[in-house]
């Protein structure tokens, strides 16, 4: 019988318990999407802040806003013949960076069991649970071809 492995998630602010079955099991460390995306885009997003503030960032965001813009009028200028007039495009209101906040840092884990741990991946239940990760042993892939098709 396969056990899951029991996991913390390993943002701070987090500290959901959940469960990963072997299959599952890459060494992840959260979670869920949420967490992961979190955890790994705060450094880069607080980065990118700092180098906006300065007049190098601002120059370079400019350059990217005028490549774009120039790549658009190409694009648009030679409609195929025969095409009917082309339609020009609206122009983004704004950077499309801002949408993923506030995406549910509560909602219940999918497959969420009644009792049994279940995988926070695939929702694969198993009475059993483990502490530690397989990614780093050589018995997941034993494991996974001993399981019938
Ligand atoms: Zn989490
Ligand atoms: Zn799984």
């Amino acid at each position: 019988m396969e056990a899951l492995r029991f996991v913390v998630c390993g943002r701070p602010e987090c500290r959901q318990v959940f469960f990963l079955c072997s299959a599952c099991d890459r060494g992840r460390r959260y979670c869920g999407s949420a967490c992961s995306r979190r955890a790994r885009t705060a450094s880069v997003r607080e980065a990118g802040r700092r180098y906006q503030r300065t007049r190098d960032g601002r120059h370079a965001h400019a350059a990217r806003q005028a490549a774009w813009r120039q790549r658009q009028k190409v694009t648009h200028q030679a409609p195929p013949p025969g095409a009917p007039e082309a339609t020009v495009a609206p122009e983004p209101t704004g950077p499309a960076m801002e949408a993923d906040t506030q995406v549910g840092s509560a909602r219940p884990l999918p497959h969420a069991p009644p009792s049994l741990p279940t995988c926070a991946s695939c929702g694969r239940t198993s009475p059993f649970t483990r502490h530690t990760t397989l990614a780093r042993t050589h018995l997941g892939p034993r494991w996974r071809r001993a399981r019938p098709p």
